[in-house]
């Protein structure tokens, strides 16, 4: 089989979207090719042809732009896919999803940028989607990337790529920012109808449906930032453009992994206050979702005032769910059955994290195989004495070996391995460390050096940045 489109979002109202025209790629090449995922979706067009349709050079219906607006550090603005194209909505298997290219060129909401994407970050958002993904987080999916030989004007002059994002779909709290201030309550209604359809159709024909409806997307994007945290996580611009209504991890820019336990570990550089810290992601997720609920106001009761009432109600469940959902999590990663009561620990282990610091990825490893590292921090008798606490109540294996992974992408192997490919076209420790971040819980002896953290002040200097 091959693209089997049926793309609904072009059915929608027209101010929703915008059909666009894709720039002309000379000789595009695929540099990455995600065979897995092909095969998953049932794609099996001939490599020549697949290129074509993978760079835009080749459309199979006329591509969209979508139309979002999104509160960027807190300041709301008119947004759009400024650098990406959907292609269509691809059907396998009763499952739907949208085939996007992100660096396709310009479109209605360009707002004065180029369009594209650089080589370097296409790289970075296709290991990060697989990396997030093998750790069993919903994640967008990279299907490929394209080079080309478009040059991009960043700090420096930068080769550009076309990376091919695929997602359950693109609708993400940004979506119906715009949707709400720019449409009547009808127009709202189909919308969000349409949204329930296509994600949460249990809920059809439910009569509180959209406060239903919230409280769904409440706990699905709960449970991507319990997951985040799981693995050390720091999403670094949680805009509410980047926010999926189905809870997947996507927009992988100034993204990176935590390797020494911190809250406030941050790496963006332009994100200067913190706003979005390791430790600060779960407030910042319920100031999303109170903007999320502001949306929906019209349509959950006529009047206004009830609506707000209902909704504060929703929200006021926020606390409760994910202290629920995290305890669980840190449960398991300590290894202690799901019915102990045991939040003192939780808490006391935390605080030691915190002040002393350690390598949270190893640190786990280490109480569960201890010896296994000759960090300082776990040759202490305070980390022997809360080991030896949990054991009295956990460290059951079988449960921690599920969520503690062994491997993560560490920031300095990834830059290592995109900066040998941009500067040296050598893809193989790009290849090497996907191949290892297939696997992240397995023990495997041979990937020893891919566990080592970098030292502490690498990371104190280390910043990302959006502007990709
Ligand atoms: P992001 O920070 O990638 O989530 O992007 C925020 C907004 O800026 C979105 O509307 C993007 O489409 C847009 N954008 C980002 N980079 C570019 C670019 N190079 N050209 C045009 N629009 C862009
Ligand atoms: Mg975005």
């Amino acid at each position: 089989m091959s693209f089997n489109f049926d793309t609904t979002y072009s059915k929608l109202n027209p101010k929703f979207f915008s059909y666009i025209t894709l720039k002309n790629i000379e000789n595009p090449q695929f540099l990455l090719l995600n065979n897995k995922l092909l095969n998953e979706l049932n794609i099996n067009e001939p490599e020549e042809e697949l290129i074509q349709i993978l760079s835009g050079n080749k459309l199979l219906e006329k591509p969209i732009a979508q139309r979002y607006a999104g509160h960027q550090f807190g300041y709301l603005n008119n947004l759009g896919d400024g650098r990406a194209a959907l292609l269509g909505e691809h059907v396998i298997n009763n499952k739907r999803v949208d085939i996007q290219l992100k660096g396709s060129g310009i479109t209605p909401y360009s707002r004065g940028g180029d369009g594209l994407l650089t080589l370097n970050s296409a790289l970075r958002e296709y290991l990060y989607s697989i990396a997030l993904t093998n750790l069993n987080i919903k994640s967008s999916q990279s299907l490929a990337v394209v080079q080309t030989n478009n040059q991009v004007i960043r700090e420096e002059i930068e080769q550009g790529a076309i990376l091919t994002r695929v997602m359950d779909s693109h609708i993400r709290v940004g979506t119906f920012e715009f949707v709400s201030y720019s449409s009547s309550k009808e127009e709202l209604k189909e919308f969000t109808n349409y949204v329930i359809k296509r994600h949460f159709n249990e809920l059809e024909n439910k009569k509180d449906k959209y406060l239903q409806f919230f409280e769904k997307v409440m706990n699905e994007q709960i449970d991507m930032i319990i997951n985040w945290i799981r693995v050390g996580f720091v999403h670094g611009v949680m805009n509410t453009d980047n926010m999926s209504i189905t809870g997947e991890t996507f927009d992988y820019g100034p993204c990176a992994f935590m390797n020494s336990y911190n809250l406030n570990t941050k790496f963006s550089r332009v994100d200067t206050q913190g706003r979005y810290s390791f430790g600060n992601q779960k407030n910042i997720l319920l100031w999303n979702l109170e903007r999320f609920a502001e949306t929906l106001i019209p349509i959950i009761d006529e009047e206004p005032k009830e609506a707000i009432k209902l909704l504060e109600k929703s929200l006021s469940k926020f606390e409760d769910l994910y202290e629920e959902k995290f305890n669980s999590m840190m449960k398991a990663k300590l290894g202690i059955k799901e019915e102990i009561n045991c939040e003192k620990i939780i808490k006391k282990f935390q605080n030691w994290m915190q002040k002393n610091n350690p390598d949270y990825t190893n640190t786990f490893i280490e109480l569960e195989h201890p010896g296994t590292f000759d960090d300082e921090e776990f040759q202490t008798n305070t980390f022997q004495n809360l080991r030896q606490e949990l054991k009295e109540i956990g460290l059951d294996s079988t449960i921690m070996k599920k969520v503690n992974p062994h491997i993560i992408p560490r920031n300095y192997l990834v830059e290592e391995a995109i900066d040998e490919y941009v500067n040296k076209q050598d893809l193989t420790k790009f290849n090497q460390l996907l191949e290892v971040l297939e696997n992240p819980y397995e023990i495997n002896k041979k990937h020893k050096n891919y566990q080592q953290p970098p030292k502490k002040e690498y990371d104190l200097k280390y910043t990302t940045h959006c502007n990709t």
